[in-house]
């Protein structure tokens, strides 16, 4: 059986929790061969749910395993497809960040990975607060 098709269906991958969602965009072979699966991930991006966080000015912490990764580099400067999720997020509001990690951010960063033992000591920290 072949299903492909000479459209698909983009898809973007979450940056934050790593779900495939749709674009809205419908992509098409140029010589409309049946090249395609029915999805296409073409990219990252954000889905409605963290979309919306961003928007309300929080920042997402995305804790990875560097052990686990593409990357022997730091979690700071690791690479989305190159980060192993372990599964745990938290989200802070941008000024909150700014004050925790004593690093301004930019506004259109939706998001940083964190090395494990982070995100749990942050808990701690506005716990105890
Ligand atoms: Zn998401």
């Amino acid at each position: 059986m072949n299903d492909k098709s000479h459209v698909s269906l983009e898809q973007h991958v979450c940056l934050v929790c790593g779900v495939r969602f749709d674009t809205g965009a419908i992509l098409l072979d140029r010589r409309l061969r049946a090249s395609m699966e029915r999805y296409t991930a073409t990219g990252w991006g954000l889905c409605p749910e963290h979309q919306k966080l961003s928007d309300d000015g929080f920042i997402a912490l995305i804790e990875c395993d560097p052990q686990r990764s593409d990357s022997p580099s730091s979690a700071a400067r690791m690479k989305p497809e190159q980060a192993y999720r372990t599964g745990r997020l938290a989200h802070l509001k941008r000024e909150v960040f700014a004050q925790v990690f004593n690093a301004p951010i930019a506004a259109n960063q939706p998001c940083v990975f964190v090395e494990p033992g982070v995100i749990e000591q942050l808990q701690t920290m506005t716990a105890a607060n």
